[in-house]
């Protein structure tokens, strides 16, 4: 990663004196923006700590950038990332803990669905020592049943397979301590699934449960195509499991293929019935065709992530970084 920029603020790197750094990813939430300011202030003020709020604009189109660089001209908290398009929420994630200079870091969503309230409860466990506070939602308010029960199944598979635990229902909403971010900078992938790689780093944690409100206003950035993708991303990001599986069905398909073909040597031999079966033969070929083919896809799905992988594209470009009294940079990451 590069490390310094023209404007002088490094990459991964403490700012003198700041305590809390409050990461948050913005797509689209200009009707949030005026609501979250506010109630972060009214929680952020009387801990009378220095604080920051990292704020990533991830190419939103309905002018959440432009109001949020209209204010990082006077409130000296916050500094806000510009991406050069949207990226999706993990890059601007990765985007926001590279520009984050506190000795504690807070993420959390634009749509107050994580509450604030809870910020003073975090930073007391992390001077208490841990590294990472993680939020497990005791409830998940405003969502359907559906949603809680894919959910659920998900992290079931997931945690079944993966060789990290990847813990249910906790989402980003989480403090990580300058040297957990710092742990996090050293994964270089490009796919991030950053549940997984917050769950990879291990170090101390404490986990807070909380419940989750419904998003104050706006609407949920994830479709179920979305969220599929997230999830198989998820799986094959933390896991070679389903090639090992393909390799157990076709162990025991081959199996099966051997014992019914002494079955029908024995049959031959002993009964003297002729070799018959024209039927049974193509349903065993079409069947055997799709399972082969179904393997064939998933190696190229890990084929293919190691392509991606290997380009070394950058995870996300900066249009720029604002702050009060600093100037602007392009740079890449
Ligand atoms: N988000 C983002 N880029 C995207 C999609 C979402 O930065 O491409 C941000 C969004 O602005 C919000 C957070 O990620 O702050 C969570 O999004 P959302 O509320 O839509 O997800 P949900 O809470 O439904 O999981
Ligand atoms: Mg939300």
């Amino acid at each position: 990663m590069n490390a310094m920029q023209e404007n002088g603020t490094s990459l991964f790197q403490a700012e003198k004196g700041l305590t809390l750094s409050i990461v948050i990813p913005v797509y689209n939430e200009r009707q949030m923006l005026p609501l979250l300011f506010p109630q972060l202030a009214t929680i952020l003020e009387p801990l009378q700590i220095s604080y920051e709020l990292v704020m990533v604009d991830d190419g939103s189109r309905d002018g959440s950038g432009h109001f949020l660089a209209e204010r990082a001209t006077w409130d000296e908290h916050l500094k806000l990332v510009r991406l050069s398009r949207n990226f999706g929420k993990e890059a601007a994630l990765t985007a926001g803990l590279a520009y984050a200079g506190g000795q504690a870091i807070i993420i959390m969503d634009a749509d107050l669905q994580d509450p604030p309230v809870l910020i003073p409860q975090m930073l007391q466990a992390w001077r208490e020592g841990a590294d990472v506070v993680s939020m497990k939602r005791r409830s998940r308010a405003g969502e359907s049943w559906f949603k809680k029960f894919s959910a659920h199944g998900f992290y079931r598979l997931l945690n079944r397979i993966s060789e990290v635990e990847i813990p249910e229902d906790t989402g980003d909403f989480r403090l990580l301590s300058r040297k957990a971010v710092n742990a996090m900078s050293q994964l270089g992938e490009r796919n991030r699934y950053m549940k997984g790689l917050f769950a990879w780093i291990g170090m101390p944690t404490k986990v807070i449960d909380y419940d989750r409100m419904p998003r104050a206003a706006g609407t949920s950035k994830w479709d179920y195509p979305g969220l599929m993708k997230l999830a198989f991303e998820g799986i094959t990001s933390f896991s070679v499991a389903p090639l090992r599986l393909t390799m157990v069905a076709g162990i025991l398909t081959a199996l099966a293929g051997i014992l019914f073909a002494l079955w029908i040597v024995a049959k031959t031999m002993v009964l003297g019935e002729p070799v018959q079966g024209y039927p049974s033969l193509i349903s065993m070929i079409t069947f055997l065709g799709g399972v082969q083919l179904i393997s064939i896809g998933l190696l190229g799905e890990y084929v293919g992530k190691t392509y991606f992988e290997a380009k070394q594209r950058p995870v996300y470009l900066i249009r720029d970084v604002l702050r009060k009294n600093q100037g602007q940079a392009w740079e890449t990451v």
